[in-house]
């Protein structure tokens, strides 16, 4: 049985915030993250808000993340951005194969593997995200499309490797939907995920590894969600715009992870 973590909440700020409005975000958030330290806490700006989210984290235990990057460390490629470069602006960790890149801008599993093979180039940690839509699941494809989803993102990738990556399920249909998944579904999708990396990677490294689970996450539905055993936090996108919401999901899911230590 995997053992309980920390809870890793991380908030994916999507296109939204200005610089001012970053600055103020991340400032209530760092507040509150004195007085939650048995959580985890990232936050991912836009690229624009980088270099103010750095400044107002520094010294504090938020970390900082990216929400993409492109497979090749530096050239002529107009609009990308590089490992190389959210390493220097300040970020730890970068969202890879978020569902609206997938959908809206054609990333596939093979360009999955490249972003997360040039993100450990750069000592980033990737969140890699898989899900499923609501027409997989409703045609019982779910185990088939994050199988293939794992099996073409994490190819070839080794076991150290490995332990520096982190998961995110995030069922397509819960993705600021407000329909969130319901804790059994969710608690049996992410224990098949983590069987799934158990056959490749072994018992231990299976059980440490970090598996968020995303989709319309509020301080209502965190406490429920985070009592199941195989997640072991979220990825939060609309309720992270809010510093009180985001503070308060993770609030929910301490309670839960002091009860079901
Ligand atoms: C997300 O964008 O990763 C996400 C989970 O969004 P929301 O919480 O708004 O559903």
């Amino acid at each position: 049985m995997a053992p309980r973590k920390k809870p890793f909440i991380a908030g994916n700020w999507k296109m939204h915030t200005t610089r001012a409005e970053a600055r103020a975000l991340v400032g209530e958030i760092v507040r509150a993250s004195r007085a939650l330290a048995e959580a985890e806490f990232v936050v991912i700006p836009p690229y624009t808000a980088l270099a103010e989210a750095a400044e107002t984290i520094a010294g504090s235990p938020v970390a900082l993340g990216g929400q993409n990057l492109f497979w090749e460390d530096k050239g002529a490629y107009t609009g990308e951005i590089s490992g190389p470069m959210l390493a220097d602006a300040g970020c730890d960790f970068v969202l890879v194969g978020h569902s609206e890149r997938r959908q809206d801008f054609g990333e596939t599993d093979e360009t999955v593997k490249k972003r997360i093979a040039a993100a450990l180039r750069s000592r980033l940690r990737p969140i890699v995200c898989i899900g499923e839509t609501l027409a997989e699941r409703e045609s019982g494809r779910t185990w088939d499309i994050l199988g293939t989803q794992m099996a073409g993102g994490l190819d070839g990738l080794d076991e150290a490797s490995f332990r520096r990556i982190v998961l995110a399920y995030e069922p397509v249909w819960a993705i600021g939907t407000g329909r969130t998944a319901t804790p059994a579904q969710a608690e049996e999708t992410q224990a098949f995920i983590r069987r799934q990396l158990e056959d490749k990677y072994g018992k231990e490294a299976s059980s440490c590894a970090i598996i968020l689970y995303g989709g319309s996450v509020k301080p209502a539905n965190a406490y429920a969600l985070f009592r199941e055993r195989n997640i072991d936090g979220f990825l939060v996108g609309g309720a992270s715009l809010e510093a009180a919401s985001f503070i308060e999901i993770a609030a929910e899911a301490i309670k839960a992870f002091k009860e079901v230590k």
